[in-house]
């Protein structure tokens, strides 16, 4: 196994940075690399000279060795605390390789730590998870990830199936054993249990794209009603281009806002309306598409000017907001039995209740499983394929189908479960068949 190094910190200029170097020779690599011979204590950090060949210093760093595998890749581990100018961190950088590390590639300290057994596939996601979140909800949900919010009903899921397929395995062996009625109802309930739990974990997979992706928010309405004004107003700053005359927003303007928890992608779009101007129409059908995609629509309208009836232009399933704007001037007689949010984008009237309503309509539901566990894509694929086998499974049982099919789809069902932590193999199977039954009655 080669040793690997990398800086772990962003590149560019910063107080610190860190190299982390990880592999069997980690720590004969810094010692090299520093001239020292006498070993380090783990995890204690020490003051280091890294020397080049020649034994000028390049820099002044912190050193802390882990030991295998009380480490986060499980192998030897060494990190340098360095001065973080790009240059120096480079140089050091450089220097471990010329003392035999080989540049680490992207995620190969994570994928270590997996091949190693010290985390499984949801925790390594969860990390970078944890990295790229954008909002508080989207760090408390990968945090929870990291600490087996998902490979714990997964592990449930496939302990009981691997208790159920030992069950129809031992039947196979010994084929003229009917299966009792009484054995066959347990193994239907299980087998209902599971795919319960599983059903209500796939359910996660909306919340889990809004945390990670953030809510699409389409900010829409005829021109000149004040969206723009409104985007601004929710960023609290000027971003968008606010003018008098309609027609002026004709992109689609995106930024991001951390509201209730949750990161809002707000899309300031163009005006919704009939126009000749060939400009002007390409951002209309880029409305459109946007609305198509949207998690969350604001239909802003103006409330001194005559209700505009927009054409029903938000698909069903999109949770919409109706806001009537401008509601610092006096509101025209045509909106008085309307309903919707009043507010005025110019003073900020009616902002924190938009807030709030917005807040209600896209906070992660709570279910069974509490609100921090949320799949991602890659889970959703696999618990699908999990799912529609164990249906499989239940078909065969409920019409008493050869063990050897109802075998295989159990076992389609475990692989496509140990793909989401990355664990499952026949040898757990085997062990299980051997442990939990006396085959020689
Ligand atoms: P958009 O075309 O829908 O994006 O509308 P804009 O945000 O560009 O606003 C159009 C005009 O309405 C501008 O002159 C704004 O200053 C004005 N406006 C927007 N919101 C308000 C509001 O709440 N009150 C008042 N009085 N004027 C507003």
């Amino acid at each position: 196994m080669s040793t690997i190094a990398a800086i772990a910190t962003p590149i560019g200029v910063g107080a610190l940075s860190v190299i982390r170097i990880s592999g069997p020779q980690a720590h004969a690599v810094l010692k090299a690399a520093t001239g020292r011979d006498v070993s380090l204590a783990p995890r204690v950090a020490t003051l280091v000279h890294v020397r080049a060949a020649n034994g000028e210093t390049l820099d002044e760093c912190m050193a802390t060795c882990f030991c295998a595998p009380a480490s986060y890749t499980g192998e030897d581990v060494a990190e340098l605390t360095c001065h973080g100018g790009m240059l120096v961190t480079q140089r050091v950088l450089e220097r471990l390789f010329a003392c035999g590390a080989r540049p680490a590639e992207p995620g190969e300290f994570s994928r270590r730590a997996f091949e190693n057994g010290k985390i499984d596939l949801t925790a390594a996601e969860a990390v970078m998870d944890i990295i790229n979140a954008g909002s508080d909800l989207a760090l408390r949900a990968a945090q929870s990830q990291l600490s087996g919010s998902i490979s714990r009903p997964v592990q449930a899921a496939i302990d009981s199936l691997l208790t159920l397929a030992a069950h129809v395995e031992a039947y196979i062996d010994f084929p003229e054993e009917d299966i009792s009625p009484q054995t066959l109802s347990e193994m239907q309930t299980s087998l209902r249990s599971v795919e319960e739990s599983l059903t209500r974990l796939a359910a996660t997979a909306d919340s889990g794209r809004l945390l990670r992706e953030g809510v699409r928010t389409a900010i829409v309405g005829a021109p000149n009603v004040g969206k723009s004004s409104l985007l601004n107003r929710l960023l609290g700053y000027d971003r968008a281009i606010v003018s008098p005359v309609p027609g002026t927003t004709r992109d689609t303007v995106e930024e991001s806002i951390s509201l209730g928890g949750m990161l809002l992608r707000l899309i300031d779009t163009a005006g919704l309306r009939n126009s000749a101007d060939s400009v002007e129409q390409a951002g209309v059908e880029r409305t459109h598409r946007t609305l198509q995609s949207a998690d969350l629509v604001l239909e802003v309208q103006d409330a001194t000017a005559p209700l505009d009836e927009l054409p029903d232009h938000v698909p069903d399933h999109v949770p919409h907001l109706v806001l009537l704007n401008k509601c610092d001037l006096p509101e025209h007689a045509s909106h008085r039995n309307q309903s919707g949010i009043r507010i005025s984008a110019l003073t900020g009237v009616g902002i924190p209740e938009l807030h709030r309503a917005i807040t209600s309509l896209i906070a992660p539901q709570s279910g069974e499983y509490d609100t921090n566990v949320a799949i991602n894509t890659r889970h959703l694929h696999a618990l699908r394929t999990a799912l529609s086998s164990l249906h499989a499974a239940a078909t065969g049982l409920a019409q008493q189908a050869l063990p050897e099919l109802v075998a295989i789809d159990l076992r389609a069902a475990l692989d496509a479960l140990g793909a989401i932590t990355g664990k499952v193999d026949t040898e757990d199977l085997l062990s299980r068949i051997f442990s939990t039954f006396c085959l020689g009655k």
